[in-house]
């Protein structure tokens, strides 16, 4: 590709001599290199810059007295000057307010006011509404040829990153979730992910120093990322012992809360990761953050990747017939080299469990996955995992479900503004009513209880 090869042109050595020599080109000749390599996505540029230079107008007259206000009261120091790397590469000063002390500058941090005055760069066509994340020249990896591509769409006020980042689903880097908005990037897409930017800024967190084991209601949480996760599944498989994985979510913890065997399987798992809106925000409710929402759905095409040309072998345990076979399938088509050793619906006699569990054995699974619903799921682990050989289970619900596409997953947006567990709901409102809306308030009531009784 010429773009890349003269980017990673042997001659340019340092970071920022290769950054100069590409600012210092004529811009038209830089777009057209770009465009001719085909790697700007299917933009229609007039109606963005329209979207966006209208949206800042309105929005810079309305907030012109507070611009006006800062100006006179502050000058030049009410405003920061930050050194972006912006549209085909070429530099600018992103503008903000300059942080200010107090609790009010707490609440403009908090609400992202200080960010506001970005609204100028937007209109003078240096920033998009919504666009790749605004990087500065020190962050930009030279080597990477998606660096490059993000630099073919103005840089966004909002980024899809951060409204994932802040809603606890940003599993993949900011430059995987901006080359994904670059793929799709059109108008009504922009006000989606604008829309989904409030309740990120009013209700998501930042998770900065997260302990590695927070606990709810004397139940521990592994508070462990997507990858992490993967990579101690991986491990598993290949130290001695065998261990179990359990998901908890709101529904999971009031279960434990009158079960009191399943409140000591999920204590004595090897690792209990947290699931779902609810635990999230019971973290929140008691300061100990959750780092991302690790679910069994969201990792198990993560695992598949993982596990693909390793030779381990999966066993699927669980669901109705038709279901569990669904997600062979499913596998087979997208990851064809991962090794399926078994598949077996849940549906059979009760006489016929040890028969069940020899198959499983003599599959010699390294990874059982056993979709029984909780707490089902976890106490059959926890009675028959020595029994049948497997080095790691996980107990993991409707996932195969979701897989087999008997059910449908909740699109992105709603994943995106915490409301999976609405879709869900609207799919089966006679089994789920009371799992979410008594459930989750139950849950957090006794969260709520737990802080103002000073326990765990
Ligand atoms: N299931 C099962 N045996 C049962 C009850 C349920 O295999 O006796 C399966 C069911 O078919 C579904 C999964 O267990 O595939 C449970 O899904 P649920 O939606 O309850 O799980 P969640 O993910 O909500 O915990």
């Amino acid at each position: 590709m010429a773009v890349h090869g003269m980017l990673l042109n042997k001659n340019m050595t340092t970071g920022t001599s290769l950054l100069s020599r590409w600012w210092k080109q004529p811009r038209a000749g830089l777009w057209v290199q770009i465009l001719s390599e085909g790697i700007t996505p299917q933009v229609n540029h007039l109606p963005k810059r329209c979207f966006d230079f209208s949206v800042a107008l309105v929005a810079c007259l309305l907030l012109s007295p507070l611009f006006v206000l800062v100006a006179i009261l502050r000058g030049r120091e009410g405003f920061e000057r930050i050194e972006r790397v912006g549209w085909c590469g070429v530099p600018f000063t992103e503008m903000r307010f300059a942080p200010i002390q107090g609790r009010l500058g707490a609440v403009c941090k908090l609400l992202g006011i200080y960010r506001l005055p970005c609204l100028w760069n937007i209109l003078r066509g240096e920033m998009s509404l919504v666009g790749p994340r605004a990087v500065s020249p020190g962050e930009i990896n030279l080597h990477a040829f998606e660096v490059w591509q993000r630099q073919s769409l103005r840089p966004g006020l909002i980024c899809l990153w951060w409204v994932r980042k802040r809603m606890n689903i940003g599993f993949e880097g900011e430059l995987q979730a901006d080359i994904e908005y670059l793929a799709q990037c059109t108008v009504k897409r922009d006000l989606g992910i604008a829309a989904r930017a409030l309740p990120a800024l009013l209700f998501g967190g930042e998770a900065k120093a997260p302990q590695e084991k927070v606990s709810f209601l004397g139940i521990p949480v592994h508070n462990l990322t997507m990858s992490d996760v993967i990579e101690k599944i991986l491990d598993f498989t290949e130290t001695e012992g065998q261990k179990q994985i359990s998901f908890v979510n709101a529904d999971c913890y009031n279960i434990a809360q009158r079960d009191s065997e399943y409140k000591r399987i999920l204590q004595s798992s090897e690792l209990t990761l947290a699931d779902g809106i609810g635990v999230k925000l019971a973290g929140k409710l008691l300061g100990r953050l959750i780092r991302q929402n690790v679910n069994g759905t969201d990792l198990f095409p993560r695992l598949c990747q993982a596990l693909e040309g390793t030779g381990k072998r999966l066993f699927l345990l669980g669901a109705r017939p038709e279901v569990a076979e669904g997600v062979r399938a499913w596998v087979a088509e997208r990851y064809p080299s991962v090794n399926i050793v078994g598949v077996q619906h849940s549906y059979y006699d009760k006489s016929a469990e040890g028969e069940v569990i020899h198959s499983i054995r003599e599959s010699e699974a390294d990874i059982l996955l056993v979709a029984f619903g909780a707490p089902h799921q976890e106490r059959w682990i926890a009675e028959h995992l020595t029994e049948t050989g497997a080095k790691v289970a996980l107990g993991v619900g409707g996932l195969f479900d979701f897989y087999s596409g008997r059910i449908s997953r909740a699109p992105q947006w709603m994943r995106e503004i915490g409301m999976e567990w609405f879709y869900r709901f609207l799919q089966e409102p006679r089994r789920m009513w009371r799992r979410y809306f008594v459930g989750n308030f139950v849950f957090l009531y006794h969260i709520l209880m737990a802080r103002l009784r000073g326990v765990e």
